[in-house]
């Protein structure tokens, strides 16, 4: 009894040591400085077409190894980025490497692919943004149909009239827009229609339980039927499983994402995954791990 108190006490300490020393003040004064001191990089997670098998997108997410801090995940120190408004920087940075990134893959077998970044809403209502997009992609000898942005449902609802002539822009450039998290957000199915939205990617809480809970199974079902009667293409999103790759390809969703086909991976890595699968047999979800 004793002993097992005592250690719930200790785990207890160590969280709120954690929160402590990771608390947002501090996070905010490590973000001060750390793009001067090269300390983000970004991961790519492959993206595949669920029948074929084929490699067709990938998502850049953004890594920081803080010199005070040590790694620190997204989840974290992007609420801090956006309260602080260095999300812009932020955003910048991220938008101008990815597309520096896909620029270098021109010559290899990840030629074709295209990337994905992800989008706050600070930076949709930054009246500078479509010209940062369109500056990067002409900068580094890309087409715009080369780069897809994800949104969260969030952004939709913070500036709507804002946020849809923005996106009506990107789609003139010919960027897509995808929405992420499709499902865990507040914004009503109206949304769907009244966006210019390419993508809907379907959130990993209802793929986990898919092969399991009949309550997922059929959220599932719905979303991919909604997708396609809107002509909206579907990404799965969090696809740990082959059972679960199975049911979403019989199902008609397009694409899968998720540790079951790759996990984030540095660009060397991800070259050497593109190029095995492009010689690869049949078998489309050979398993990667890092
Ligand atoms: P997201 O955009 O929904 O990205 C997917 C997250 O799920 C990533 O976490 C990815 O590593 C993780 N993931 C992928 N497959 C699986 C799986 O099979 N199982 C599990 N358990 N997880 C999986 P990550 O990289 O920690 O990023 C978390 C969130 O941080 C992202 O969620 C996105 O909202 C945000 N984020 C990441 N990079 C950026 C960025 O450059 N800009 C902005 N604004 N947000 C970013
Ligand atoms: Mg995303
Ligand atoms: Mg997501
Ligand atoms: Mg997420």
């Amino acid at each position: 009894e004793a002993k097992k108190a005592g250690r719930g006490e200790l785990l207890i300490f160590n969280d709120a040591m954690t929160a402590v020393a990771k608390d947002g003040l501090v996070i905010d004064g490590a973000l001060r400085g750390a793009i001067a001191a090269n300390e983000f990089y970004l991961v790519y997670q492959a993206i595949t077409n669920a029948n074929t098998g084929k490699m067709t997108k990938v998502e850049a997410l953004l890594r920081w190894n803080s010199s005070l801090l040590g790694p620190v995940p997204p989840d974290r120190f992007i609420p801090v980025a956006e309260d602080s408004g260095m999300i812009i920087e932020l955003g910048t940075w991220v938008l101008e490497e990815a597309c520096r990134q896909m620029g270098s893959w021109k010559q290899s077998a990840l030629r074709e692919v295209t990337i994905s970044i992800n989008v706050s809403a600070w930076q949709l209502a930054d009246p500078q943004f479509v010209t940062l997009v369109s500056q990067a992609l002409m900068r580094n000898g890309l087409s715009p149909h080369q780069l897809e942005l994800e949104l969260t449902e969030r952004v939709l609802i913070e500036d709507a009239a804002n946020v849809q002539a923005v996106l009506a822009q990107l789609r003139a450039l010919g960027v897509s827009v995808s929405l992420d998290d499709f499902g865990t957000g507040y914004s009503s199915l109206s949304y769907l229609t009244q966006f210019h939205l390419n993508t809907l990617k379907i959130d990993r809480a209802f793929v986990m339980d898919i092969e399991h809970s009949e309550r997922s199974n059929s959220l599932v079902h719905a979303i991919i039927a909604m997708g396609h009667s809107l002509g909206l293409q579907l990404v799965a999103e969090g696809v740990e499983t082959a059972g679960q790759a199975e049911i979403l390809e019989k199902m008609g969703c397009h694409y899968l994402q998720g540790y079951h086909i790759s996990r984030p991976v540095p660009p060397d890595e991800l070259l050497r995954f593109a190029g095995n699968r492009v010689s690869a047999a049949p078998q489309p979800y050979s398993n990667f791990a890092i």
